[in-house]
C-alpha cells in the first residue's frame, strides 16, 4: 500500500518541521533558483518526494516546469506545468509508454525544467547527457543512482605528493579510502592502482608537444597513462581521492573531460570527497573554477617565492643558507647568522686553485692534491672535484649574486670577494668549456708530447702514437692505430727534456711575443666578451619573439642554429685564451723551467701549445750508431758525457720544431 501523505508544501514548512535547518532550507532555495541539478536521494520512507515537493514549491512562477511521474505526487503551484504520467502495459504487453520516454519527450518541449518523480532504471542515463541543453532539472533517485552505472575496470589514482600547506594525505589512506568507495559502488578495481610519485606538482619542464611547439608542462606520465587507458577502454572508471590530487593543471583537466565526453564516462569518474566530478556541464564549470583557483593559489605562491628570493639577489640582501666555500658564518649575539666572512684558510686554497687551473693543471688533479694534503670539506670530507669547480664557478667568490643564471654585478653583497673578476671571468671560460670533458673523457695524457709529433717521413706526415718498448715510454709511427707508416720511432724521455729546453729558449727570445702580449691578448679576451654577451642576448630576444609567435619556427630554428654556433666558436676561442694565460705568470725561460718540475702533465702541455705548433720526427740519421758503446780507457763520466752529446747531436738533427708564428 503506498501512502500519498503530505505533510509540508514549501522549504519553509519542512524548517517549521524541523526537518531542515534554516541555512540549508536557504541553500536549497538559492540553489533551485540558480537552476542547479539536483538529485534528492534516500531510503524508502526517508522523504524524498516530500523535499522534492518543497524543491518545486521555489521553482520561479515563469518557468516552464514539466513533470515526468509514474505515478501522480507531486503538487506543483507553478502556472506553466505540464504533467505525465507513464503507463503500464496492456495485457497483450503492447501500449507501455516507460519514464525514459517521458523524459525524451520532455525535452522535445522546451521546458525551463524537468522534474522526474522517482528515477529507478535507464531513464537517469539520459538525464545528465541532456541536461546539457536544459538548465534546471529536478528528479528523486529512489536508488543509488551509481549502482546504476556498471563500471568494470575502475581505476585507483593515487598521488605521492609533498604538500607544504597541511593537506598531505599518505598514499596507504587514499587508497584505503578509494578502495572503501569502489566497494560501496561496487566498481571492481584495476590493479595495481596509478601513483604518482609527484613530489613536484609545480615544476615545469619544457617538452616538445606533437606539433612541434616547445612549452613548459608539468610532466605526469601516470596521468597520461591513465588517460590513455580510459580512452582506450582498458579502464571505464576512475576513482580518486579528491579534484585536487587528480588534476591541477587546467589542462589536464580539459584533457579529462575531453575523455569523460568522448567515451561517455559520465557517472564513472568519482571521488572519495566528491570534488571530483565531470557528469555535466554545471559539474564541469565547477571544476574548471576549482582547478582554475588552485592552480592560481599555487602559482602566486612560486611566484611569490620566485619574487623574494630575485629581490633579495636585485638588492644583494642576505639570502641565508650554508656558507658557500671560502666563507664561513657571522652570528649576531642572539646566534642568528646574519652574514658571511671570509674564511682565511679556504680562501687561500681557492686562491691557489685559480691559480694553478688557469696555469694549466687538471681539475682532477688539483682535487687529488687538495686531498692528499690533508685538506677537508666543512664537513670532514674528502673533496671531489666537482665541488672544487663549483666553488670556483660560483659568483659567491667574487662577492656577488647570481640567480636564475643571472648576475647582479650592480649591487654590492654582503660578504667580500675572495677572487678578481678577471680571474672568475677566465676560470668559468676554462672549466665551462664544453671540450674540457671530452678530453677528461678519453684517457688521461700519460705524455707530455701526446698529439704534438709528427711523423718527419716523405709523404707519411701522420700523428705518432705513444707505446712502450723495452720498459722505455717512444713514440711510433703506427700502421695499426694511425694508418702511419710503421718505420718511424723515438725515445721519450730524451725528447721531452729536449723540447723543453728549446721552448724555454724561445721564451727568453725577444721574438717570442707569442701569448705573452698581455695587452693584445686583452683586447681580444674583451672582444671575444662582448661577441659572446651580444649572442646571449639575441639568442634571448630570439626565443622571446618565437614564443610571442612574431618568428615563425623555421625561421626561430635557423637563427637559433647560427647563433649557437657562433657562439659556441667564440666560447672555444676564449678558452684557448684562456690556456695562454698560463704564459702571464711564465715570465722567462728560467722560470718555466723551475715550474716545469713542480707542474703536472696538463700544465707542461699547455705551456707547450702556448709556443709550439707541432713537432715533427725525422728518420733517424742514415750512417749514425744508435747505440755508444764506451772506448776502450773511457771513464764513466766521460762515455754519460759523450753519449749524452751525441743523443743531443742526433735530436738536433731529428726534431723539427715548428713555432706559433
Ligand atoms: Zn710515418
Amino acid at each position: 500500500m503506498r501512502k500519498f501523505v503530505v505533510a509540508a508544501e514549501s522549504l519553509a514548512e519542512l524548517v517549521e518541521l524541523g526537518t531542515v535547518t534554516p541555512q540549508a532550507a536557504q541553500f536549497l532555495e538559492t540553489a533551485v533558483a540558480a537552476g542547479l541539478n539536483i538529485i534528492v536521494s534516500g531510503g524508502t520512507q526517508a522523504g524524498k518526494t516530500t523535499l522534492l515537493n518543497g524543491l518545486c514549491a521555489a521553482i520561479p512562477a515563469r518557468e516552464r516546469v514539466i513533470v515526468c511521474e509514474e505515478v501522480f505526487e507531486l503538487r506543483l503551484p507553478n502556472p506553466d506545468l505540464v504533467s505525465m504520467q507513464t503507463r503500464q502495459p496492456n495485457l497483450e504487453g503492447a501500449g507501455e509508454i516507460p519514464l525514459r520516454r517521458l523524459v525524451r519527450e520532455a525535452l522535445r518541449m522546451r521546458p525551463s525544467r524537468i522534474v522526474v518523480g522517482e528515477v529507478r532504471q535507464a531513464e537517469c542515463l539520459d538525464l545528465p547527457t541532456h541536461s546539457k541543453s536544459y538548465s534546471g532539472l529536478l528528479d528523486s533517485a529512489g536508488v543509488e543512482l551509481a549502482e546504476l552505472v556498471a563500471v568494470r575496470r575502475a581505476a585507483l589514482l593515487e598521488r605521492i605528493s609533498d604538500d607544504r600547506d597541511g593537506r598531505t594525505l599518505g598514499v596507504d589512506r587514499q587508497d584505503e579510502d578509494c578502495r572503501g568507495l569502489a566497494a560501496t559502488l561496487h566498481w571492481p578495481v584495476v590493479e595495481p592502482p596509478y601513483i604518482e610519485n609527484d613530489t613536484s606538482a609545480f615544476k615545469r619542464h619544457m617538452v616538445t608537444l606533437p606539433d612541434g611547439r616547445r612549452a613548459l608542462r608539468v610532466i605526469r606520465p601516470e596521468f597520461r597513462h591513465l588517460l590513455d587507458d580510459l580512452n582506450d577502454g582498458r579502464v571505464d572508471g576512475l576513482i580518486a581521492y579528491d579534484l585536487d590530487r587528480v588534476v591541477r593543471d587546467p589542462r589536464d583537466l580539459e584533457d579529462l573531460i575531453d575523455v569523460v565526453e568522448a567515451r561517455g564516462l559520465q557517472g564513472r569518474i568519482k571521488s572519495v570527497t566528491g570534488s571530483l566530478r565531470l557528469d555535466n556541464d554545471a559539474d564541469i564549470t565547477m571544476a574548471r573554477v576549482m582547478v582554475a583557483m588552485a592552480n592560481k593559489s599555487s602559482r602566486d605562491t612560486a611566484r611569490r617565492v620566485a619574487r623574494a628570493a630575485r629581490q633579495r639577489a636585485e638588492t644583494g640582501g642576505f639570502h641565508g643558507g650554508p656558507p658557500a666555500v671560502g666563507y664561513a658564518h657571522v652570528k649576531d649575539a642572539a646566534g642568528h647568522v646574519i652574514a658571511w666572512q671570509i674564511d682565511p684558510e679556504q680562501a687561500a686554497w681557492l686562491r691557489e686553485a685559480a691559480e694553478r687551473l688557469l696555469a694549466g693543471e687538471t681539475l682532477y688533479g688539483l682535487c687529488t692534491d687538495w686531498n692528499r694534503q690533508g685538506r677537508r670539506t666543512r664537513t670532514g670530507a674528502m673533496w671531489r672535484s666537482q665541488q672544487i669547480k663549483q666553488a670556483l664557478i660560483s659568483a659567491a667568490v667574487i662577492g656577488k649574486r647570481e640567480y636564475a643564471g643571472r648576475l647582479y654585478p650592480e649591487v654590492g653583497s654582503s660578504w667580500e670577494p675572495i677572487l678578481e673578476r678577471v680571474t672568475w671571468d677566465r676560470l668559468r671560460d676554462l672549466l665551462l668549456d664544453p671540450r674540457r670533458y671530452e678530453r677528461v673523457r678519453g684517457a688521461v695524457r700519460k705524455h707530455t708530447l701526446s698529439g704534438l709529433l709528427n711523423c718527419g717521413r716523405d709523404g707519411c706526415g701522420r700523428r705518432l702514437v705513444g707505446q712502450p718498448y723495452n720498459d722505455q715510454a717512444t713514440f711510433i709511427c703506427s700502421p695499426t692505430s694511425n694508418g702511419g707508416c710503421g718505420k718511424l720511432r723515438i725515445a721519450n724521455d730524451a725528447l721531452e727534456e729536449f723540447v723543453a729546453r728549446m721552448a724555454f729558449a724561445r721564451l727568453d727570445a725577444p721574438a717570442a711575443s707569442v701569448g705573452l702580449d698581455a695587452e693584445r691578448t686583452a683586447v681580444e679576451e674583451l672582444a671575444l666578451r662582448k661577441t659572446l654577451t651580444d649572442d646571449q642576448a639575441a639568442l634571448q630576444r630570439v626565443e622571446d619573439d618565437h614564443y610571442d609567435g612574431v618568428l615563425d619556427r623555421p625561421s626561430y630554428l635557423r637563427q637559433r642554429g647560427r647563433l649557437e654556433e657562433r657562439m659556441a666558436e667564440t666560447s672555444a676561442r676564449l678558452a684557448r685564451l684562456t690556456r695562454r694565460h698560463v704564459l702571464s705568470g711564465v715570465t722567462s725561460g728560467a722560470v718555466a723551467g723551475k715550474l716545469w718540475d713542480e707542474r703536472d702533465v696538463a700544465w707542461r702541455r699547455t705551456l707547450l701549445s702556448a709556443v709550439i705548433e707541432h713537432i715533427v720526427i725525422k728518420p733517424y740519421p742514415a750512417g749514425i750508431a744508435t747505440t755508444l758503446s764506451r772506448r776502450k780507457g773511457e771513464d764513466e763520466l766521460t762515455f754519460v758525457r759523450r753519449r749524452r752529446e751525441h743523443t743531443q747531436w742526433v735530436l738536433r738533427e731529428r726534431v723539427e720544431i715548428i713555432w706559433r708564428a
